[in-house]
């Protein structure tokens, strides 16, 4: 008999290599390009910017660093106002702290589970009439669905504020036929060890101006001045990736289609399997939207299922499975306790509801079919 401390454990999403990782690697070694430049670093930039179909990409140490990058170069500063999707990781957030600005969250709507852009309207009409508009907005795709882009653009762009879009859980996806993270100013993704593709950390910016790339460059790298010597007019930081991980992400781009297209088999084996319990939702995928499923995340009506996420992920614990929580809303935070908040409709707070309810459940793209059948058969024998 099998105890269940020895079932092999199921990871929420794990790194999964191509193979291929070693040998740019090894280019690396080879040519002692162990910096944080080289043919790597300058290759990987290409490949992204094809990939995406953008003007250009700069690469980073992580995504978190990118949104940092992103606001700096739009010119948050002090004491500047950031709207931020609510409904999301800390990171979306944390880069708005570290230049002295305050975040304004945005409840997320029913279809997307992303910003809400009748949350949005309202925050914004308000910011206008206390005369003091945002600097940015940073607009969230969670779990790689991507928020409605056309109602934020038209909403942004009627005001003069930039967007900012967090693709970090949505590289690969695509709204309308364009690809998640080219609709703001600035687009960023994460190279973190649970994402889509890893390169252990790392991240990118990304935009259709190369100007404003080439300044992310430079402050990446200390903001120094071209001169012989040591000289230094801005603050800059040290952001740049290394070129052995840029050859990690490398050979990790060139399976991203392939990764996608096992997350959504992942996903749809669950949906099959578990949509016909009454009481459960799966996460939409918006019309004319491709979705990487990143993560499978599903709602548990608490009427009608008798156990709740919580009590869900402790017995698949139990079997050594790792499911998650929905990300707790960034409004319910202790961190952000004095920040504002604009809920969906008055009577209507769309992320509270998604995080009371949601569960994410295991979604690696080299999980087996009878890893995920494991689990399957857990759900299903506790919420029937
Ligand atoms: C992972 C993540 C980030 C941060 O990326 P890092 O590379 O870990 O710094 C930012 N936003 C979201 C939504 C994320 O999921």
């Amino acid at each position: 008999m099998v105890i269940m401390s020895e079932k092999k454990r199921i990871f929420l999403s794990s790194p999964h290599m191509s193979g291929n990782e070693q040998e740019y690697i090894n280019e690396a070694f080879e040519t002692n390009w162990i910096a944080p430049l080289g043919t790597n670093v300058n290759a990987f930039e290409e490949e992204m910017t094809t990939y995406t179909r953008t003007a250009g990409s700069a690469v980073l140490s992580s995504g978190t660093a990118a949104i940092h990058l992103a606001l700096d170069l739009v010119g948050v500063g002090q004491g500047d106002v950031v709207f931020c999707s609510s409904l999301t990781f800390v990171a979306s957030a944390n880069p708005i702290l570290y230049l002295g600005a305050e975040p304004v969250f945005i409840d997320s709507e029913e279809e997307t589970w992303n910003m809400s852009p009748d949350a949005l309207s309202r925050a914004m009409e308000d910011a206008q009439a206390a005369g003091k508009l945002p600097k940015a907005i940073v607009v969230v795709n969670l779990y790689g669905q991507s928020a409605k882009m056309d109602e934020l653009m038209a909403i942004c762009n009627s005001f003069g504020v930039p967007m900012i879009e967090d693709a970090a859980e949505s590289l690969g996806s695509s709204y309308k036929g364009k690809k998640s993270g080219t609709f703001g100013k600035f687009g960023i993704y994460s190279f973190n060890g649970n994402k889509i593709i890893t390169t252990s950390g790392g991240g990118m910016l990304i935009s259709e101006d190369v100007d404003e790339l080439g300044r992310a460059r430079f402050l990446a790298t200390q903001a120094r001045d071209q001169a012989k010597h040591y000289q230094h007019s801005a603050v800059g930081y040290n952001y740049r990736m290394s070129n052995i991980l840029a050859g990690v992400g490398r050979a990790q781009l060139e399976v991203l289609d392939d990764r996608v297209e096992a997350k959504r088999a992942v996903f749809t084996r669950y949906q099959e399997a578990l949509s016909g319990i009454d009481g459960v939702m799966f996460m939409p995928e918006l019309e004319d939207t491709y979705s990487n499923r990143w993560l499978t995340a599903m709602t548990l009506d608490p009427d009608k299922v008798r156990i709740t996420p919580y009590a869900l992920m402790d017995l698949l614990e139990a079997e050594n499975i790792e499911a998650r929580p929905v990300w707790k809303p960034l409004h319910m935070q202790p961190l952000f306790e004095a920040c504002k908040f604009y809920p969906h409709a008055e009577d209507n707070v769309v992320s509270e509801r998604l995080f009371e309810t949601g569960i994410c459940l295991p979604s690696g793209s080299n999980m087996t079919v009878e890893e995920q059948e494991r689990v399957i058969e857990l759900i299903i024998k506790e919420l029937k």
